[in-house]
């Protein structure tokens, strides 16, 4: 139909596209919904026959892009294949994943020093399904094999490494072994390396999440998460229809913000190493300091670990103040060019003390267990001159 409609419904129609030829940089589809060309196409797509978009919910082909970049960068040089779902976060990419794959009565098998939300959203909302999780130390593997023997209804073995705060980590080639051994499912955060530094599909982990809103995105500026599985089929069904049913979608504006962090991932992650492990070495150094939590120090405990399975050890550390609480206070009030942010993965450096911050509710027993002392400092080292991040600790420790 050609003009002249009328005012009112020329307000109202969309216009055809006017592109001549394909947009350099990946379009943001602002689009609740999809049209189609016919109802015979429409009833294909309905009935499965032809793939295609519906609604926004189910899937949109700005998301699909980037979900498809992460999933081809976690399985790079590996030589298998993996398919990726955006979802709203990284706790939406650990529920969905849940939600897909497990059901009541199964339990899963995990490590006490996950994510604090990780460990909240097993504990009280998943528990309440019944679905159980047992924690335990992963390092060590008898106790572990142990644990899968005694409860065949464990279904799932879930880890980070490395992890918060300690930056300890787990031997994840042993662990996808033993899960591959017992018929479980194993699932590793890999937050805090990003498949640049970390693949643990190499490992042989069968699947891996991510919150997106830390490194990968490194810009600070949306929230969102991935599951990336070599099981595709099981991907594009269960864990699919659970995001589709939950409603646990991915937005195209914030996928399209990861998007333009991907390509500088590289870059940022060298620099956040290369600036951690300097500040990591003056660190150990110093008077003031107790002890440095890096995985580039042979000092660490899982140094030869972390070497085996990470390429360089990342943008993550933490070191304890001599001087308990009132030294990581006094500490913090200092703090001039970094950033007090309870993130982490951004460009520029964020600086936590956990005892003040964020477990100030926390008691502070269960707060020791999982190796938050009172002196504990997080950094999560940004990309800056590392030279203007090691004046203002330098200052705030003097
Ligand atoms: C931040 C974070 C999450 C949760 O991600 P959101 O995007 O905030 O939902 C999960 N795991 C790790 C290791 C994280 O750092």
């Amino acid at each position: 139909m050609s003009n002249p409609i009328h005012f009112d419904s020329l307000c109202v129609k969309e216009r055809p596209e006017k592109r001549t030829t394909d947009p350099h940089i990946l379009p943001i589809y602002a689009t609740s919904s999809f049209s189609f060309h016919s109802i015979d196409q429409g009833i294909d797509i309905f009935t499965g026959k032809e793939k295609g978009h519906v609604y926004g919910r189910y899937g949109n082909p700005t998301i699909e892009v980037v979900a498809e970049k992460i999933a081809t960068m976690e399985s790079h040089g590996l030589g298998i294949e993996a398919a990726g779902l955006m979802v709203s976060s990284g706790m939406a990419a650990i529920s969905t994943m849940v939600l897909g794959l497990l059901q009541s009565g199964d339990k899963i098998l995990t490590q006490g020093n996950l994510y604090g939300g990780t460990t909240e959203l097993f504990t009280k909302i998943i528990g309440r399904f019944g679905v159980e999780t047992l924690f335990t130390d992963l390092r060590d593997l008898e106790g572990v094999e142990q644990m899968l023997k005694a409860n065949p209804s464990i279904k799932l073995l879930y880890f980070e490494t490395p992890a918060n705060p300690t930056m300890a980590c787990v031997d994840m080639e042993a662990l996808a072994r033993l899960g591959k051994q017992y018929g479980v499912y194993t699932a590793a955060d890999n937050t805090f390396c990003t498949p640049y530094l970390q693949q643990p599909f190499r490992q042989g982990v069968d699947i891996i999440i991510h919150s997106t809103t830390k490194f990968l995105n490194g810009h600070g500026n949306s929230i969102a998460g991935i599951i990336v599985a070599k099981d595709v089929e099981w991907l594009q069904t269960k864990a699919w229809q659970a995001m589709k049913l939950a409603g646990t979608n991915c937005n195209p504006w914030d996928a399209w913000l990861v998007h333009n962090g991907l390509k500088t991932l590289f870059l940022r992650m060298d620099r956040h190493s290369q600036n951690a492990q300097h500040l990591a070495e003056w660190l150990e150094q110093h008077p003031k300091v107790e002890r440095v939590n890096y995985n580039g120090l042979p000092s660490h405990p899982d140094h030869e670990l972390a070497t085996r399975q990470m390429r360089q050890f990342g943008g993550m550390m933490s070191f304890e103040l001599k001087g308990g609480l009132e030294a990581g206070i006094a500490f913090m009030k200092k703090i001039q060019f970094c950033t007090l942010a309870p993130t982490l993965g951004d460009t520029d450096t964020l600086i936590l003390h956990p005892a003040s911050m964020s477990h100030l509710n926390i008691p502070k027993e269960v707060r020791l267990q999982n190796g938050i002392t009172d002196g504990l400092i997080r950094v999560s080292v940004g990309i800056e001159n590392v030279g203007d991040i090691q004046a203002d600790l330098e200052q705030a420790l003097g």
